[in-house]
């Protein structure tokens, strides 16, 4: 890399700004440069008051004709401007004694802030005011409003910005890093011109365009933000695509093994997991590494679709592992895969942190000697002590529940030899398309996108905890008729302790309200084997009530049960009470999901119980999740190591993004400098996490 990038001592001798700048992120001139701002000031403009609009930021000018202290309804300062069109009202709830002073009647003053009528009529409150001199000239451009930290004043920030701006006028900052004919074919305005025009709009500017950020030279940046994700990505996804990989050869359409696993089932599969089954099976047979993510909201089959590929790698002499975040949903992968490959004399272990050393040592034998062909287990899979005799395929359940780190190990562990593993990602939070084209953009992704036929559709109901007797009454009504009950206890962010508490008053209470029922208690501090035996007894229909915290969100998989309730559901995220619910309904039977709330409901609370309620579509429900939350409570903490978009809005910006992939696969393809110097510029030391 040519460029060199600046540092801030060239323009700030101060460590203490450099520091504060390091707070937003700002740790270079090229930083500084791409700190835009989030809003725009007009001060270009002054509106007579009386014609002023309410509602938005404007600026007016006038006279202070009366000034005073007032104490009722609470201590502030009142102070009237007049201007030939009228009269408004200032008020200060937190004011110096040198304002006081300083708006004496007689001061001339400009005036910025929203107008709206108030208690003592037309007022501005804590407007920006500025003592001026008649005729004193107004602004020329729109004042840009920066993302700042405490101690940063808009001032030092702005002028600091300006100075990088002339600074780097003429040099390799401002390089335009797109070729000719992307600017052309996709008629975006320049680098240079964009950035420049950001920090300083002309006094002409449309202050909407600006603001909401649909303006030609925000398209721009917008752009070159989604181009350098994209590039990033695809450029990692093509680095492991050039790694080696066995061939998992298909001898027949049908294979022996995989036609002797659909003979155990009673159902055929449907034309989703047919299609999906198809694109893995072709990724397996090449020479590269697979990196495919399989999206299926819950319920849609993708256990099957995954025992398929292990098939088809075990065919070819090649173990398979499949890890699942949970212990509860890798021991249900187990025990479901061990029945399904015992007929097919097809070895499977288990592994897990928890498991007695005995047990855990057998395990590893038989995975280093190649005894054991597909080997199930929780994270404890891709710990070092680990080591297959010949791994072909790695599958990863509820892939986002790993951080990319954890995906990341994986990954490594395979690269200890000549070849790498495929891999096989699976998730049922379904994932909106811009956000798994943005995110997820190094990965290939299979969808599928129905369920299998004769499922009753849950019915959810939403019912204020004060209601309590009505849902006692229909847990006995349920029981009585032969299903079982899943009862969801509150998720207490805060302290695991308490949330556990909670639980086992849940049991006791519950225990007693049902003498004549077989209530169970499963929670995540049970130790691993209890675990397990209760949701065995569950399965088995020895216990009809099962008392849960959310250890049962992903994957548990008992026909049988056709009622669940759900306690303080307002406080649980929208992706997971939809992984909640998907655990009812996997029978014939019509299922019924309560979501216990309790009031008040907060507006948001209220919009999110709204959604869940009227969607049972996963993907649907996971995009307005999306617009509710963002990108990055959407994907979680655990993600974090992506570095997200800070101008480009998936929502809003979709059509960009399909633009951004296509550039970037052009430039990659022919433009391999460019594309370098444009992730440099954008992202810099950020893509040190792609790098394994
Ligand atoms: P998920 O995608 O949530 O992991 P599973 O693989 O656990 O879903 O499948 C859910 C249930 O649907 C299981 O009981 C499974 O046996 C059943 N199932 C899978 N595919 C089909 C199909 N094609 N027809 C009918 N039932 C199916
Ligand atoms: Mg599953």
């Amino acid at each position: 890399m040519t460029d060199a990038v600046i540092s801030l001592t060239a323009i700030t001798a101060s460590k203490n700004v450099q520091e504060k700048l390091s707070r937003l992120g700002i740790n270079n001139e090229l930083d500084l440069m791409l700190h835009l701002p989030i809003r725009y000031e007009d001060e270009t403009h002054l509106f007579p008051i009386n014609d002023a609009p309410q509602g938005q930021v404007v600026q007016v000018e006038g006279e202070i004709v009366h000034n005073e202290v007032v104490m009722r309804p609470r201590r502030q300062l009142v102070c009237q401007v007049e201007d030939s069109s009228g009269i408004l009202v200032m008020r200060f709830l937190n004011f110096y004694g040198s304002q006081i002073k300083a708006y004496a009647v007689g001061k001339r003053v400009r005036l910025l802030g929203e107008i709206r009528s108030g208690f003592f009529g037309v007022e501005m409150v804590h407007p920006k005011c500025r003592i001026v001199h008649k005729d004193e000239p107004l602004e020329s451009a729109m004042t840009p409003v920066y993302p700042t930290t405490a101690g940063l004043t808009q001032k030092t920030l702005g002028k600091l910005i300006e100075q990088v701006l002339s600074h780097a006028q003429n040099a390799q900052n401002f390089a335009e890093t797109l070729p000719e004919k992307i600017i052309t074919q996709y008629q975006l305005a320049g680098f240079k011109d964009s950035v420049s025009y950001l920090h300083h709009p002309p006094p002409d500017a449309s202050v909407d365009a600006l603001q909401a950020r649909t303006h030609p030279a925000w398209h721009r940046v917008k752009f070159d933000e989604l181009l350098a994700q994209q590039l990033s990505m695809r450029l990692h996804y093509r680095q492991r695509r050039s790694r080696i990989a066995p061939a998992l050869t298909k001898k027949s359409k049908k294979s022996a093994l995989s036609k002797a696993l659909l003979k155990q089932f009673a159902f055929k599969l449907t034309a989703a997991q047919k299609k999906v089954s198809a694109e893995i099976s072709r990724d397996l047979t090449m020479p590269h590494p697979m990196q495919r993510l399989l999206q299926g909201d819950v319920g849609s089959g993708k256990t099957i679709v995954a025992a398929l590929a292990a098939l088809q790698a075990i065919e070819n002499g090649y173990q398979v592992a499949m890890m699942a975040p949970t212990e509860i949903l890798a021991e249900q992968h187990f025990q479901k895969l061990f029945a399904w490959f015992e007929p097919l004399d097809i070895t499977v272990v288990w592994l897990s942190g928890s498991q007695k050393k005995k047990q855990r040592q057998a395990a590893l034998a038989e995975i280093e000697s190649g005894g054991a062909m597909l080997a199930v287990g929780t994270h404890a899979l891709f710990q070092e002590q680990v080591l297959f005799h010949q791994l072909g395929l790695a599958i990863i359940d509820e892939q986002h529940r790993f951080g990319v780190h954890q995906r990341l190990a994986l990954r490594m562990k395979g690269m200890l030899s000549d070849t790498v593993p495929h891999q096989l990602m699976m998730s049922a939070t379904p994932i909106p398309r811009t956000l798994s084209m943005s995110y997820f953009a190094d990965l290939d992704v299979s969808v599928i996108d129905e369920l299998p036929p004769g499922r009753a559709p849950v019915v959810t109901k939403l019912i204020a905890d004060n209601r309590r007797d009505e849902i006692i009454m229909r847990i006995q009504q349920a029981c009585h008729q032969g299903r079982q009950v899943y009862w969801v206890c509150p998720l207490i962010e805060e302290s695991e302790t308490l949330q556990l508490q909670t639980a086992m008053e849940t049991y006791d209470n519950l225990s007693q309200t049902f003498p004549d029922l077989k209530v169970g208690l499963v929670h995540g501090r049970l130790p691993t084997q209890e675990k397990s035996a209760m949701m065995t007894q569950f399965k088995q229909g020895e216990i009809q009530l099962l008392i849960a915290t959310t250890v049962i969100e992903v994957g548990v998989d008992v026909p049988n049960a056709s009622l669940m309730v759900i306690e303080n559901a307002e406080r649980m995220g929208l992706s997971q009470l939809h992984q909640l619910r998907g655990r009812v309904g996997r029978g014939s039977d019509a299922s019924v999901c309560i979501l216990m709330y309790q009031k008040p409901l907060s507006e948001i609370a209220r919009k999110r119980l709204k959604i869940i309620y009227e969607h049972s579509d996963g993907f649907e429900i996971a995009r307005q999740d999306l617009h509710i939350r963002g990108p990055g409570e959407f994907l979680g903490a655990r993600q974090s190591g992506v570095p997200m978009l800070r101008f480009a809005d998936l929502e809003q910006d979709g059509e960009l993004l399909h633009a951004a992939q296509t550039a970037a696969d052009d430039m990659l393809q022919h433009f391999p400098e460019l594309a370098q110097r444009h992730i440099q510029r954008w992202l810099g030391e950020k893509t040190e996490y792609l790098r394994v």
